[in-house]
């Protein structure tokens, strides 16, 4: 970076401060994840000059020739990588693709069904605080008191007492798998379409790993940076059928010029995505969540749902009497980062609510394996046991020290 060091040092500085935290901290929230040096490098390119309103052979700009080649290998191999028949990767994020695929399936007004944001669901699903809840008429469903698991009875009941005109599955705080089959056919019941939204999953579900969205959906979006492990972006899958319906809706309808230098970046993901060591990876990461959720419940932390089928472990705090925010501050204290979460039925606000969410996949890319989930695991125990004991926070930190010193990651950053 030797032009920025001298432009703006102080921007300069922030960027090699945070560099240095991201590779010294263990990394648990379970939406990240560190992306490939391919993919950086991709990112910082000429390519975010270009403007290309449109899409491939289509453009309202001239000198797209590069732009359309880059673009094309991108919607050729995420057709291939989700075996889709068509594909949009033009969304800047996952809210940006939510809100492109409501626009192309709805008119103001109609009902949307979705999960309730603090049962797992997404604020781009209709929450309350969301511009789609100005649109549309939202109604939820949620996990079953006992189990903790989707009710899938109550969702048939209340789909069919609504008759909403889509249906949302998907989830940001569910460790459980999602039957999307099941939800789809519930879906073409009441004659709804059925929005897959897999952001968390999307890793899991190409190395085959999660039930599959693909036919069992008419669109799925997805955000490109969590499991998936690419820039910070998404793309929205459909049938054939409606895909110009999906391409209008994202330009001119929700967006202007697409961001190409992150769309060449999503395309170097997804090359990377279709390799047997990513594959391997996802399966390493389910075991490492697994290896994390059985320490954690060895050492009578209670897990919502009791466990994890995916990435992602969401803890019930309150039997420890502390707060969601209390947890995750402790936790950064000692360089292990998390974040607080609602809990299904939770009674305290979203602001500090009852829940701490864990994700295993950055841990798994930096090549984290059970060894290491149950030293993490006991160690996080311990801490949320004792929040105010020094020694135990020490101990953390010398632990997260000699993990990220034996599995560093981005080793030719410089820090
Ligand atoms: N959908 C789900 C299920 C998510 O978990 C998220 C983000 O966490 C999004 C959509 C939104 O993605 P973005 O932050 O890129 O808008």
């Amino acid at each position: 970076m030797k032009n920025l060091t001298k432009i703006d040092p102080e921007i300069y500085q922030e960027i090699i401060k945070e560099t240095n935290r991201q590779k010294n901290g263990l990394i648990m929230i379970a939406s990240e994840n560190f992306t490939s040096e391919a993919v950086l490098e991709t990112m910082a390119t000429v390519l975010s000059n270009k403007y290309a309103e449109g899409y491939p052979d289509k453009r309202y700009y001239t000198g797209n020739q590069f732009i359309d080649n880059i673009e094309t290998y991108c919607i050729e191999r995420a057709k291939k990588l989700f075996q889709a028949e068509h594909v949009n990767v033009q969304p800047h994020s996952g809210t940006s693709a939510n809100l492109a695929a409501y626009f192309a399936l709805l008119k103001p007004g109609d009902k949307i069904l979705s999960m309730d944001l603090s049962h797992g669901g997404h604020l781009s699903h209709g929450s309350k605080a969301s511009l789609v809840s100005q649109l549309y008429q939202i109604s939820h469903y949620g996990v079953d008191p006992k189990t903790e698991t989707i009710d899938y009875d109550q969702l048939t009941k209340i789909a069919l007492a609504e008759k909403p005109q889509l249906i949302i599955s998907g989830a940001s705080s569910y460790p459980r798998q999602i039957d999307f089959a099941k939800i789809n056919q519930i879906a073409q019941k009441i004659k709804a379409y059925h929005l897959a939204d897999i952001a968390h999953i999307a890793g899991l579900c190409v190395a085959n790993l999660h039930h599959s969205a693909i036919n069992n959906a008419d669109v799925i979006t997805t955000t490109t940076h969590k499991t998936l492990r690419g820039p910070r972006s998404a793309v929205i899958i459909a049938k054939s059928e409606l895909a110009q319906k999906i391409d209008k809706a994202v330009f001119p309808g929700i967006q202007g010029g697409p961001l190409e230098h992150i769309i060449a970046a999503k395309a170097v993901c997804f090359k990377q995505a279709m390799s047997a060591k990513f594959k391997k990876d996802q399966q390493q990461t389910i075991k490492n969540a697994t290896t994390l959720a059985q320490t954690l419940l060895a050492n009578n932390i209670r897990l919502v749902s009791g466990g994890t089928d995916t990435h992602l472990i969401l803890i019930d705090l309150r039997p420890l009497k502390i707060t969601g925010k209390q947890a995750a501050d402790i936790l950064a204290k000692a360089n292990i980062y998390t974040n607080f979460n609602v809990i299904p039925f939770d009674d305290q606000p979203a602001n500090n609510p009852s829940g701490l969410r864990l994700g295993a996949a950055a841990l798994t890319t930096q090549g984290l394996k059970e060894t290491e989930m149950q030293l993490i695991g006991q160690t996080i125990a311990d801490i949320l046991k004792n929040p105010n004991t020094e020694n135990l926070q020490n101990k953390a930190k010398e632990l997260v020290e000699e993990l990220t010193n034996k599995f560093p990651i981005y080793q030719e950053l410089s820090c």
